[in-house]
């Protein structure tokens, strides 16, 4: 279904001119089936009548950072196109890592899935709940690198992205684990 298709669904009164923004959101899970709750949080952010998901990257494994004594993460990036605002967009997100079971508990510990809001177009954005762009994005190449691949034709983020990446440590920690093709899932898996 297309996020025009969608504009018919009722809840979606009055936005079938809503301007459409492109978002970027990072994933990421350490506990229990970790590919199962990526792929769920995906299918729960396109479900939703303004989201579409139009672009996955791959799957990435990596050591966790912070907190070291738990399990590696799996991390991926979904490239979406939506009519909703960011703190609409991001409520959602928590909507979904509360579904999927998230329990905060230890900052930066084991979660079930934590969605991350990187970018929304090129909106800036302070408020006691959301920063935009994600104000730790730069420093992680758990983020970075599967940024890279979702990002697509935006040629400003992407050479940002890759100037970056060129310096920054910890990025031979990030190892490519499965290939995720939007809208069929996982490809070969690495484990
Ligand atoms: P982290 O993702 O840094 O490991 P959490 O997921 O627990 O930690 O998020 C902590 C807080 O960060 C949340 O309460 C959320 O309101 C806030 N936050 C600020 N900016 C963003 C953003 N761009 N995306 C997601 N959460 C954000
Ligand atoms: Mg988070």
């Amino acid at each position: 279904m297309t996020l025009q298709d969608r504009d018919n669904h009722p809840s979606a009164a009055g936005a079938g001119e809503a301007r459409l923004y492109e978002a970027f959101i990072a994933l990421g899970s350490n506990l229990g089936d970790r590919e199962r709750y990526l792929q769920e949080a995906i299918r729960l952010l396109n479900d939703h009548p303004l989201i579409e998901v139009i672009r996955c990257s791959d799957v990435y494994e990596t050591d966790p950072v912070g907190y070291a004594d738990q399990g590696s993460f799996l991390n991926m990036v979904a490239a979406v196109r939506t009519a909703l605002s960011p703190s609409q967009l991001h409520a959602h997100m928590q909507h979904i890592e509360n579904r999927l079971g998230r329990v905060r508990t230890i900052p930066n510990g084991p979660r079930t899935v934590d969605l991350d809001l990187l970018l929304y177009d090129h909106t800036e954005l302070h408020t006691p709940e959301l920063t935009v762009p994600h104000p730790r994005m730069w420093e992680r190449a758990f983020v970075l690198v599967p940024l890279l691949d979702a990002i697509g034709e935006r040629p400003e983020f992407r050479a940002s992205i890759t100037r970056r990446l060129d310096t920054l440590e910890g990025k031979e920690g990030v190892l490519r684990w499965s290939s995720f093709n939007w809208p069929s899932g996982f490809g070969l898996s690495g484990s």
